[in-house]
């Protein structure tokens, strides 16, 4: 049975939007990127004003925000908040520069997690981010961690933005990634790690189709027997922290 909810986790450029929107091509289901929402809110952050470190501003920020998930490209679902859709200005500076403060605070994390816990119902999903396996959909079919050097993906990030026709320097690239997966990878709520049960792939030497082409094989495979029912989701629908 083909699994109705595939879970992609990796750190920061790892690959996994682009893994994720191809795999869920291949297969015909929708694809989100959850750190799209992550950067949405932190627009929003910025534009309101509120600082990154007042946790009770941010929550009451966060919970009074209203998030809508509409089609893009083919398959790919874009997120608007308060019914604006602002994905051209997610990766300026200054929400690169904040998303990862705004994103360890626990009262973000639980309107972002409901919100992405509602998109998953609507079945044959693949959900990337950093906590999907462990927290958001815990109850996945297929979990997939994906892993590369930081090297490697400072690398692939720089000539991803050069193609793009931007200045940049790689340096500059290598520390902002490194500041960021020390973040994620140290708070305390929801810090990125694989799930225990998750499949590692280690993309460093595997190009873009042959990432793809091992986790279709996995999703076709017949060994996956967990159960994505309403029913068995509601077990471990409650905890948010791991
Ligand atoms: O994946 P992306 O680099 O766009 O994510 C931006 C940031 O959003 C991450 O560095 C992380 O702090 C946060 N994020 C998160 N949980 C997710 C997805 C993203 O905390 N599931």
């Amino acid at each position: 049975m083909t699994p109705q909810l595939i879970a992609i986790d990796g750190p920061v450029a790892v690959g996994k939007s682009s893994v994720g929107s191809l795999l869920a091509r291949k297969l015909g289901y929708i694809f989100f990127d959850t750190g799209m929402i992550y950067r949405t809110f932190t627009w929003k952050v910025l534009k309101s004003g509120v600082s990154s470190e007042d946790e009770n501003a941010l929550y009451r920020l966060a919970s009074t925000t209203k998030f809508d998930f509409v089609p893009s490209r083919e398959g790919l679902l874009s997120p608007l908040i308060d019914g604006e859709n602002v994905s051209s200005q997610l990766s300026c500076p200054e929400v690169e520069e904040q998303v990862a403060l705004v994103s360890k605070v626990a009262g973000v994390r639980q309107t972002m997690v409901s919100e992405q816990r509602k998109l998953a119902q609507r079945g044959k999903v693949v959900m990337a981010g950093r906590d999907i396996g462990t927290v958001v959909l815990p109850w996945a079919e297929l979990k997939i961690f994906l892993v590369a050097s930081a090297e490697e993906r400072a690398n692939r990030r720089y000539k991803e933005l050069l193609e793009q026709g931007e200045k940049v320097d790689y340096d500059t690239i290598f520390a902002e990634l490194k500041k960021r997966d020390e973040i994620d990878i140290h708070r305390t709520i929801s810090p990125l790690k694989p799930a225990a049960d998750a499949i590692a792939i280690n993309t460093e030497k595997l190009s873009l189709e042959q990432v793809v082409d091992k986790i279709y094989a996995l999703a076709r495979s017949s060994s996956i027997v967990r159960d994505s029912s309403p029913a068995a989701q509601n077990d471990t629908r409650g905890a948010i922290k791991q």
